[in-house]
């Protein structure tokens, strides 16, 4: 009999292979052509996930609703939108009668749409050339909330911004600033970003009151 703890490992093995298998596609060394997930995610995230990624924690099969409807392309190919000489790549869930839908997923039943979410859908709405979008959350026990959004040229040029950023960090083999913001809980990156190495070296009393060595002064 398959005890709890290892039936526990076989779906945390079996969310993790499906999570891979459904990730949108990266070529890490291609930095002309950026995802749009990338860029309304944390860019420092999207940087590390290119320059020195590390495994992310899946929670749960609901989690993988959105990517899996990527794949099965409901109405929706991957689009780019030229930015200079960047591509900004972006796909959505599904096209319906011209407006395009999201999917996410929601441990509880939402008052407001993400913020990630909403620069997404309207991104979604320029480089697909489309005008209305909905967001649909949908929690572990089936319950949907439905937020409905029109283009925004503002928000779009933001977005626009931040392809631009990511480029010329990733080229420049510069690390972005951090983004604190609730997006850090779940971050692989975390201990990067907000914990001190374990094993770094002591400051002594002087360095740490910004006074540095006796003979660098
Ligand atoms: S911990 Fe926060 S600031 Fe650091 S990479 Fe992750 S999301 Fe960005």
């Amino acid at each position: 009999m398959m005890g709890d703890r290892d039936f526990r490992t076989t779906i945390k093995s079996a969310v993790d292979s499906i999570g891979k298998e459904l990730e949108i596609d990266i070529n890490s060394k291609d930095f002309q052509t950026i995802h749009l997930q990338e860029v309304v995610q944390c860019l420092r995230r999207s940087y590390y996930d290119r320059i020195e990624p590390e495994e992310i924690e899946r929670r749960g099969f609901n989690e993988l609703l959105s990517g899996l409807l990527r794949k099965l392309q409901y109405g929706s190919e991957p689009k780019n939108f030229e930015v200079d000489d960047i591509k900004l790549k972006g796909q959505i869930d599904m096209l319906v009668d011209d407006s395009i839908l999201l999917f996410r997923a929601a441990p509880d039943e939402l008052e407001d749409p993400l913020a990630t979410d909403v620069l997404y859908l309207n991104a979604c709405m320029w480089i697909y050339d489309k005008e209305d979008g909905v967001i649909v959350y949908i929690t572990g026990d089936r319950k949907e909330t439905t937020f409905s959004l029109t283009r925004n040229k503002k928000m779009f040029e933001e977005v626009i911004r931040r392809v631009r950023v990511l480029n010329d960090l990733l080229k420049e083999q510069k690390t972005p600033i951090l983004e604190p913001s609730m997006e850090c809980s779940d971050c692989q990156y975390y201990e990067k970003c907000f914990m001190k190495k374990k094993n770094s070296k002591q400051l002594s009393l002087a360095e740490m009151m910004g006074l540095g060595k006796k003979d660098e002064i």
